[in-house]
């Protein structure tokens, strides 16, 4: 679980920023007491670790600062398990603030991205030290009939599929794709069938699992770069990330 934190905008000032990362800081203190109090009253139930939050928006000095100072925060005699980056991230400035953040967390503590899911951020996510994400996009896009595929995303509800009877990704082992075709998400989307959104997102969901496993096994083997080359070369082959 996380320490509370306050999420602020790209769009909040520089003061703002600043006293929103001083609350961020309390609180990760009186998480951390309170923890600890958790801790030894639930002595004899499985142990759940605590992540504090580094906030900090787009600003170099201020990232880093909370780094430190959560990195190296103790209270109460414990310290964060792990670390949540969180906050405003846009898609252009995403790996200079998580390697600014990463370089500055102790090295061998998890970091987690937080509300971080588009395949493509989610290579500079992990080449910039993330270990795990979370993120709602993959079931929210699925719910309006967008796919995943490794040769991009499409809307499966649109015209060409109608008469498609392929799966939504012939390389994808999902549910989905082992007992329906494109023709039937599309039938199902255009008919309003709630069935549509929670196949497409079983897909969508298997889909980024593949995905991480996948980059799991090109880190171990040392062929991350290569590997993110080829999927990015296929990925994003049309402009933008649309397939058809
Ligand atoms: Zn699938």
């Amino acid at each position: 679980m996380f320490a509370f934190d306050e999420c602020t905008t790209l769009h909040n000032t520089r003061p703002y920023q600043e006293l929103a990362l001083s609350r961020t800081y309390d609180w990760a203190i009186r998480c951390l007491d309170e923890h600890k109090k958790l801790t030894d009253q639930r002595a004899n139930k499985p142990y759940q670790a605590l992540f504090g939050v580094i906030q900090g928006a787009q600003y170099e000095d201020l990232r880093k600062k909370a780094a430190a100072d959560l990195g190296g925060m103790s209270s109460s005699g414990i310290e964060f398990d792990g670390f949540g980056i969180g906050g405003a991230l846009d898609k252009d400035s995403l790996g200079t603030i998580v390697g600014w953040v990463n370089s500055t967390l102790p090295q061998e503590k998890p970091k987690h991205l937080l509300g971080i899911g588009a395949p493509e951020d989610l290579f500079v996510g992990v080449e910039n030290g993330v270990d795990t994400f979370d993120c709602v996009l993959a079931s929210r896009i699925a719910r309006t009939s967008s796919v995943y595929t490794m040769t991009g995303r499409f809307n499966v509800s649109n015209a060409p599929y109608v008469r498609d009877f392929n799966p939504i990704d012939d390389e994808c082992d999902c549910y989905t794709c082992k007992n329906y075709t494109r023709a039937y998400l599309c039938h199902l989307f255009r008919g309003k069938e709630m069935l549509a959104g929670t196949l497409a997102t079983i897909h969508n969901e298997r889909f980024i699992v593949r995905l991480v496993d996948q980059m799991r096994i090109a880190i171990i083997d040392g062929t991350f770069a290569e590997m993110k080359k080829e999927f990015m070369g296929r990925y994003t082959h049309k402009s933008g990330q649309a397939r058809n």
